[in-house]
């Protein structure tokens, strides 16, 4: 297999596997040749970017022959007073995806380990397999809480970093305020708890939280953010991290000095500011959920009960079969073979027309393969 006349990667990188990301309209539309295409499978903003972000970017366009900010300094300087933070506490990457690469380099060494929930957002097992740490997965509750307790158990003299998700991906359920409380004071002070709240805008849940009264007080909690989500920008890449200053300075000399495109700084502080555009994705976002929890009800499709912009349902054994469908009438999915649940299907929100097209496709093709219904289907425990 190997050809010792070639180059080889190293091992580390030889085990991993490449990412598989949803896939595009375009190419749906060309291997389909269909017109209209509904996507719900990457959990992007149905109502678009901020017009102001794009007058940003436009404005910006002239200014193209210079390099970016090194340090984003007018977005770092929005942030930290939205936040209310310090400057000194934040750091802005290309997308948050970056910033668990930048994290995975700054601390981890072959033989370190890691302690993530298990399914969850592949990128955190990514980054330790790329410095050749081990990675700890710790089984979720069924019904996909976290089990705080088994997470602590988890934990060695080699742990270096503890990922939370919440909400989490791809199961919409969270980690409430009290028991983050708890996590935290059991947690050995070498460890670095990362807590990713990539979808935090859209909870609703009273004790939910983003982590960030933590970092304020400054606890070793490195919260990560991204505008890829409810700010409509996952096109142009950018994120950000909220940690304790040394936490922050050490990631910085990770970092590439130009990591954030001028386009993208521009961008991601035009964005913060349009506070209407936020409040109407998220009001369309909880509406949405709603709409998507009463067809899986009246489908008998037990679903779990989300704080973010999709929702996990479980059609059974033929949920890839039903994504595959779903696919050829030109709707995107995610299927959950993704995560190991292959009875899944993650589906994002949509404006009220997309999820209802979804909708109507899945009960045609319930009724059509004659998928058996039940009436009792119970929702499952989402907290
Ligand atoms: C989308 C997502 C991110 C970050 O996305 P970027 O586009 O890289 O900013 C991070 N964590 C989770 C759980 C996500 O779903």
């Amino acid at each position: 297999m190997s050809d010792s006349k070639l180059i080889e990667a190293r091992p580390n990188v030889r085990q991993i596997k490449p990412y598989s990301p949803g896939k595009p309209i375009w190419e749906v539309k060309r291997e389909l040749g269909l017109e209209e295409v509904v996507k719900l499978a990457s959990n992007e903003n149905p109502l678009g970017p901020s017009p102001k972000a794009v007058e940003a970017i436009i404005r910006s366009l002239s200014e193209l022959h210079r390099y970016p900010d090194v340090l984003a300094s007018e977005l770092k300087q929005e942030l930290a007073r939205r936040l209310g933070l310090s400057e000194r506490e934040l750091i802005v990457t290309n997308g948050a995806d970056e910033l668990i690469t930048l994290i995975s380099e700054t601390y981890l060494e072959p033989g370190d380990d890691i302690v993530i929930p298990a399914p969850v957002f592949g990128e955190y097992e990514f980054g330790a397999k790329l410095m050749g740490a081990n990675v700890k997965a710790v089984p979720l509750e069924p019904g996909f809480g976290y089990d705080v307790s088994r997470l602590l158990a988890a934990v060695t003299p080699r742990t270096k970093l503890l990922y939370l998700c919440s909400p989490h991906n791809p199961a919409g359920t969270y980690l409430p305020a009290k028991e983050l409380d708890r996590l935290l004071a059991a947690l050995p002070e070498k460890v670095l708890l990362v807590l990713d709240a990539a979808y935090s805008h859209y909870a609703t849940a009273e004790d939910y939280t983003d982590g960030l009264e933590h970092v304020r007080a400054g606890r070793q909690v490195l919260v990560l953010q991204t505008f890829s989500k409810i700010y409509g920008l996952a096109g142009i890449r950018v994120g950000f991290g909220a940690a304790p200053a040394a936490v922050i300075e050490s990631i910085l000399k990770v970092k590439e000095p130009f990591n954030v495109n001028a386009l993208a700084q521009a961008a991601a502080a035009a964005a913060l500011a349009d506070e209407a555009h936020l409040e109407a994705s998220r009001r369309l976002n909880t509406a949405g959920r709603e709409q998507l929890y009463a067809a899986f009800r009246k489908l008998g499709i037990p679903y779990t009960e989300s704080m973010s912009n999709f929702v996990l349902c479980q059609p059974g054994p033929a949920a890839d079969s039903i994504a595959a469908q779903l696919l050829s009438r030109g709707i995107i999915v995610r299927s959950g073979g993704t995560w190991g649940l292959p009875e899944h299907i993650r589906v994002s929100v949509g404006t009220a027309e997309e999820n209802d097209k979804f909708i109507r496709a899945l009960d045609e093709i319930m009724s059509l393969n004659d998928l058996e219904r039940r009436p009792e289907a119970s929702q499952s425990a989402g907290q």
